[in-house]
């Protein structure tokens, strides 16, 4: 008798989330548990902004599954597929090999991706901020315009080099514009050469207000805030065309610059398209017992699903943070211990636990349980909320250590130089194509 198989696609909040309860819900003869997922590691994603700006070190935020993980199968690819007829996950190793993962229940974690727009030039010149190598990347970009901002003898160079645009005003862009404009304005007084009223930062967005999820109070605060350092807040505005030398935006102007970060949202997995199933705006459809309607054995739950909003009712559908990703992932391991040994499922029901803004310094806005908070309070409400939230001792060490070093010691401009030669667009770091269409899965799971 063989056992039956419990497949997890994707290792991030949802997916180990959903692990961890499995092993502890479910005994070693019970089921076979496995996952699949590219990295080695979860990835605490609310933190990225901090390694783009070298206050953390990559592998703080980067837990390995090995000391989250006891007795979960780890097959280190991307899923390309799933074929709910045939139960079987289509899988690219990460030696490009493709290979077929069969399931009796399935959970579809895979996250989300960066939201590109399909505007001129941004596809091929944007970087997203969403892995790690995004973050190490942004990093070693933003310190290579300086190096090369004080090499050059050409003002106009000089100039662009020293200009930066962030597009995206909800938490991610907002705290990468935030620490980035800290980190150049701290190296920029180590380069005798170069004017540090020259670097020219600049954060849009279409909305009408910075993360309205703060209140109009607290947004307006962290507005203040990143005026006063010097960044230029656009409102109403985005990019209609970007180049390798200039970012167009919808206002008309025209800015000579190398650098557009690109954090306007994000998009469910493209894994999601895989499946003949219905999404809400490109989420997947899910019950509030995390079932997919009409697929059998197959969950799903994270950024990727559309999963309902109970404790705000009507048509809500639960907001893309790891919050609730995580939260999900749990119930998600609960009902399908309770699935295989045919017990009732459980509905998911979350009440938001509002928002932390980090912006470095006293300048941190936060909203927890709906207390609006600000300034030197808010900084160790976030940082404090971090450190409960991150998965092991050993993850919250290592960042606790990062930060009191980084406050002792200043900021450090070192580029490592790994990616210098790999493309730096979304599509490239974020692994975005290779994808298959529901009958590309039924064709490669047919010889099976
Ligand atoms: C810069 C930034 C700051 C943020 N700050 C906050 C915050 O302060 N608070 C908050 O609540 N949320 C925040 N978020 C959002 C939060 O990180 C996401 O909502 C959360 O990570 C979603 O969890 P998930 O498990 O669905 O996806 P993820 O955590 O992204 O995990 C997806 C996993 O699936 C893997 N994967 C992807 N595709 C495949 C595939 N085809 N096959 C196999 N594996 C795959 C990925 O490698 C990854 O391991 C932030 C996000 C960013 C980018």
């Amino acid at each position: 008798m063989t056992r039956p198989r419990i497949l997890i696609l994707g290792g991030g909040f949802a997916g180990v989330a959903a692990a961890r309860r499995l092993e502890r819900r479910l005994g070693p003869g019970e089921a076979d548990l496995t996952l699949v997922t590219p990295q080695d590691y979860e990835l605490y994603l609310p933190l990225l902004p901090q390694v783009a700006a070298g206050v953390l070190t990559p592998q703080s935020v980067a837990v390995s599954l090995r000391r989250i993980l006891r007795r979960t199968r780890i097959v280190p690819g991307t899923v390309l597929g799933v074929d709910p007829a045939r139960r079987r996950a289509v899988v690219r190793l990460i030696t490009g090999d493709q290979v077929l993962e069969r399931y009796d229940l399935v959970l579809l974690a895979a996250g989300s991706v960066t939201r590109s727009f399909a505007i001129p030039g941004v596809p091929d010149h944007a970087r997203g901020m969403k892995t790690l190598a995004e973050a190490v990347s942004v990093r070693d970009h933003v310190l290579a315009q300086l190096d090369l901002a004080a090499a050059t003898e050409d003002e106009a160079e000089r100039r662009a080099r020293l200009t930066f645009v962030v597009v995206g005003g909800g938490y991610a862009g907002t705290e990468t514009a935030a620490y980035l404009q800290r980190l150049v304005r701290s190296a920029s007084r180590r380069y005798p050469n170069l004017d540090p009223d020259l670097v020219d930062w600049h954060l849009v967005d279409l909305a009408p207000r910075l993360m309205p999820e703060l209140g109009e109070r607290l947004g307006e605060r962290a507005l203040r805030v990143l005026r006063r350092r010097g960044i230029e807040v656009g409102l109403g505005v985005s990019v209609s065309e970007a180049s390798a030398e200039e970012v167009v935006l919808t206002d008309g102007r025209r800015l000579p610059c190398r650098t557009l970060l690109w954090t306007a949202g994000v998009a469910a997995s493209p894994l999601v398209s895989s499946l003949d199933a219905a999404t809400v705006r490109g989420r997947l459809t899910v019950t509030t017992e995390l079932t997919v309607p009409g697929l059998d054995g197959v969950f799903a739950v994270g950024d990727a699903a559309a999963v309902p909003d109970l404790a705000v009712g009507g048509d809500a559908v639960c907001p893309p943070t790891a919050q609730h990703a995580l939260r999900q992932g749990r119930v998600a391991g609960e009902n399908l211990a309770a699935a295989l040994r045919g017990r009732p499922l459980r509905p998911y029901r979350h009440h938001d636990l509002g928002l932390v803004v980090d912006l470095g310094g006293r300048g941190s806005v936060a909203r927890p349980l709906g207390v609006p908070l600000s300034g030197f309070v808010a900084l160790s409400v976030a940082r404090g909320y971090h450190l409960l939230a991150l998965p092991t001792l050993v993850a919250r060490t290592r960042v606790l250590t990062n930060w009191l070093l980084h406050a002792l010691a200043g900021d450090d401009f070192v580029r490592t130089g790994l990616l210098a030669r790999q493309e730096h667009t979304v599509r490239a770091l974020e692994h975005t194509e290779g994808y298959l269409s529901p009958q590309d899965v039924k064709a490669a799971t047919a010889s099976d």
